[in-house]
């Protein structure tokens, strides 16, 4: 009946995306068409991230305990070590290298992350370098505003499958397409444990005063759903939110404070910049947490051969930095005399600062046919004007006549 052959489409696809949460590559109508489709929100794909904040709630039944809590931290930072150190530092870049059982216990503990399959995770991430903020791109904040980057994109149906013709160095391996496959038990066995681990904390150590559903709502819904706002601040602040220190042909930027939220990963400019590298901050000022862990793992031989940042970018990156002390010096000497001396002075100190400890890096090679930066950075300095009597303030039309 011609009536009825609309209702039995859409009934199809409502049971297609329920199959879907089990069997990730269960696509009647085919991969290719899924990717063609229009970029929106397909609320059958909402469903687990409502799921996932609702649980949260269940704090309001579940209550708190100390333990409870530091489970949720713990679990945090121990799963986003995952997100960062495995599926993006390993699956994604292959910055490391370890066994093919080694492989697989990573691939395992970066499934309890809710962030579905290693291979999914590495095509996306891939995806992403390749077409960094063009129309392409996933996850651009500047294409697609940031809701969509932050959370939109990962609901749309075109995002939904593995294109595994791009990730075929992982694909070759086929315990990794079956989870990737089947993306769903690792969380759902990892919830059931925290659970379970409750119950028997609430029998044989009642002292901790914890329950199996505050650990099921702290160790996993809550944890969870920060974990997933913390990674996805990458998607979206990274683009938007810090400093710019190469310019690279998007809008990645340095942050200090999504660095802190996600061990590491808020050095996304120096990342898009050099995307080999194990660790992503090229400095021991710029805290990589994920990179100490890293460091430490491979002393245990579980992954070794863990892969540097090359003397030329640390030179770039010097440079750049120069560049900025330069600017920032010019811009102090420009303020007008009536501002206070550290509104005047500090800016420029701290970007002299940071120029001459990264000119003072132990593997940064010299280059002999440029001036030392010490030198051009403590000649500007000079250029800040009226505390330095014997020298003419500069003026803004004439500013300083150094080459950066
Ligand atoms: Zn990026
Ligand atoms: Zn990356």
């Amino acid at each position: 009946m011609p009536i009825f052959s609309p209702l039995l489409t859409a009934f199809r696809r409502r049971a297609a995306a329920l199959v879907q949460w089990f069997d990730a590559d269960y696509m009647p109508e085919g991969a290719e068409k899924m990717r063609a489709a229009p970029d929106r929100v397909d609320w059958m794909r909402c469903i687990p991230f409502i799921i996932l904040h609702a649980g949260c709630l269940g704090v309001i039944w579940a209550g708190w305990s100390p333990f409870a809590v530091w489970t949720a931290v713990a679990l945090y930072f121990l799963r986003m070590f995952a997100v960062t150190g495995i599926y993006h530092r390993y699956f994604s870049h292959k910055t490391y290298s370890t066994s093919r059982p080694g492989q697989f216990l990573l691939a395992l503990w970066g499934g309890t992350t809710v962030q579905r399959g290693p291979l999914w995770w590495a095509y996306h991430h891939r995806h992403h370098h390749q077409h960094s903020d063009d129309p392409e791109d996933a996850h651009s904040p500047h294409v697609h505003g940031f809701w969509w980057s932050h959370i939109g994109w990962i609901t749309s149906k075109r995002n939904f499958p593995t294109d595994y013709s791009k990730v075929k160095d992982l694909a070759k391996f086929p315990e990794l397409v079956l989870l990737n496959r089947f993306d769903t038990v690792i969380p759902i066995l990892f919830a059931v444990s925290i659970w379970g681990l409750g119950w028997l904390l609430e029998i044989y150590a009642p002292g901790l005063h914890t329950t199996k559903w505050q650990l099921l709502t702290w160790g996993f819904f809550i944890s969870t759903t920060a974990l997933f706002h913390g990674t996805s601040c990458i998607n979206s602040m990274a683009h938007l939110m810090g400093r710019r220190r190469f310019q690279t042909d998007d809008d990645s930027r340095n942050s200090f404070i999504l660095a802190l939220i996600t061990l590491g990963e808020g050095w996304h400019n120096n990342h898009h910049r050099y995307m080999s590298a194990t660790r992503q901050g090229f400095y021991w000022w710029e805290i990589d947490i994920t990179y100490y862990g890293l460091k430490a793992l491979s002393y245990t031989g579980l992954i070794r051969d863990l892969k540097p940042v090359p003397p030329s970018i640390l030179e770039e990156a010097a440079r750049a930095d120069h560049a900025t002390s330069i600017a920032a010096a010019r811009r102090a000497a420009l303020v007008h005399p009536e501002y206070s001396t550290l509104r005047r002075v500090v800016p420029a100190a701290a970007a002299i600062a940071v120029a001459t400890v990264n000119a003072a890096h132990a593997t940064m090679p010299r280059r002999h046919d440029d001036p030392a930066i010490h030198k051009d950075v403590t000649e500007l300095a000079h250029e800040l004007g009226p505390q330095y009597p014997d020298r003419p303030s500069p003026s803004p039309a004439s500013g300083s006549s150094h080459g950066t």
